[in-house]
């Protein structure tokens, strides 16, 4: 895991996210490197936060591309694993856009 500007996630993620969106991480799939790039604009990550994109740009590592809902969409994605390690995701979270 590396710490990047948002400049640099809009340059290795083809673009600037959807108004209102803050890309979050990225990860390319099954990147041999196993490269996870988080912002770091984002200086108040909460845990679930950060398992949450964790867990989303692991599983683009893994080879796992964008699903409708769950941990893999690209944008307010869910996570029941993190919700059971570090309790409900906060209501007010920002809407987020984890994308590869
Ligand atoms: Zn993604």
């Amino acid at each position: 895991m590396r710490w990047a500007s948002p400049e640099q996630l809009a340059a290795g993620s083809g673009g600037e996210p959807g108004q209102g969106l803050t890309t979050m991480g990225i990860a390319h799939l099954r990147d041999p490197h196993c490269v996870v790039l988080l912002n770091d604009s984002v200086t108040d990550w909460t845990p679930y936060e950060f398992c949450l994109v964790i867990e989303h740009e692991f599983g683009h590592l893994k080879g796992l591309p964008h699903a409708a809902s769950g941990v893999m969409a690209p944008v307010d994605a869910h996570s029941p694993d993190c919700e059971a390690a570090f309790g409900p995701a906060p209501e007010d979270a920002p809407v987020t856009a984890p994308v590869s």
